[in-house]
């Protein structure tokens, strides 16, 4: 096992995911866990908690002057949330792709929104937008700390090696 091979600078790609309250209530944060496991990625931070006002307000503040900002806030401070930091290659878009669109009407039988959610309101699932975005939002969720480096026994066999 030699790590300097197998660890490309783009296999060190980060997002954050959440299983949002109505997830959380379904019971759906082991299926949604073992999708972004069996697809190759790799666990590197996860906590559960109930989230602030005030974070989610910061979470969010693009969508600040929306008018569903408020129900979307108390809605997502209204219970537990599982939040995780995934690593691998590519996984901010692979993860939008597996999460599906925004709006459950048109997500695809096969993903995360698709399967489990009707209405945009009750979409059972966050992940990060963009790599600005992913970036910004682990440091808002999670302290450096928290966040594990370990070494992935199958890392050559789900990322291309050097
Ligand atoms: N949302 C909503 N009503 C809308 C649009 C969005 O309740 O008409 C909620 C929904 O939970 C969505 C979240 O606001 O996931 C954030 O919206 P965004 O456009 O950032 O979508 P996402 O990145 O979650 O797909």
């Amino acid at each position: 096992w030699d790590r300097s091979k197998a660890t490309l600078p783009d296999a060190r790609e980060r997002t954050l995911i959440a299983v949002k309250p109505d997830g959380v209530q379904r019971r759906l944060v082991g299926r949604i866990i073992q999708r972004f496991e069996q697809r190759g990625f790799k666990l590197v931070g996860l906590k559960m908690m109930t989230a602030s006002e005030d974070l989610l307000s910061e979470h969010y503040r693009e969508l600040r002057t929306k008018p569903f900002f408020h129900s979307l806030q108390s809605y997502m401070t209204s219970g537990p949330v599982v939040v995780m930091v995934w690593e691998g290659h590519n996984v901010v878009q692979t993860s939008r792709t597996m999460v599906g669109p925004t709006n459950p009407t048109v997500a695809q039988a096969g993903t995360v929104r698709g399967d489990f959610s009707i209405h945009v309101s009750r979409n059972v699932v966050h992940a990060s937008d963009s790599l600005e975005g992913a970036q910004r939002e682990i440091q808002l969720w999670f302290e450096a700390k928290d966040l594990l480096d370990w070494d992935c026994c199958d890392q050559m066999s789900t990322s291309e090696d050097a």
